[in-house]
């Protein structure tokens, strides 16, 4: 299999979608850390945060333009946490850039 989120992208493996536009794609988290767990990916591959450059910066715009309508869709008014992991050091196990919305709860403040 070439990249899990690229199949979920296309719909080849199924997924919760929450948030869809032209450039990114929002699904639940299938081990959800949180109440609310949704996993934001743009529309083309790249790799993680370290791929990210002015040829499809515009992706990742999109998708932080996208996290505040999924924030308020899914009722977070009372905050939320936004995580991309990056690597090894990272634990980065998915390699298709992804921010993670986390909120329902109050988090842990240690973040590392
Ligand atoms: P990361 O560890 O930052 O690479 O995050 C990858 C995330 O993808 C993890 O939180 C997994 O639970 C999640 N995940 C893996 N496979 C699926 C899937 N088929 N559908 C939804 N989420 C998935």
């Amino acid at each position: 299999m070439d990249c899990l989120f690229c199949e979920i992208i296309k719909g080849n493996i199924p997924s919760a979608k929450v948030y869809e536009d032209e450039r990114c794609y929002a699904f639940r988290d299938i081990n959800p850390q949180a109440p609310t767990h949704v996993l934001v990916v743009p529309k083309i591959h790249i790799a993680s945060m370290d791929e990210v450059n002015g040829e499809n910066s515009a992706y990742v715009s999109a998708i932080f333009e996208a996290i505040p309508k999924i924030a308020a869709a899914e009722g977070l008014t009372n905050g939320y946490r936004v995580i991309s992991n990056c690597g090894e050091d990272g634990c980065q196990s998915v390699k298709h850039l992804h921010f993670h919305i986390l909120g329902g709860r109050k988090l842990p403040e240690n973040m590392g």
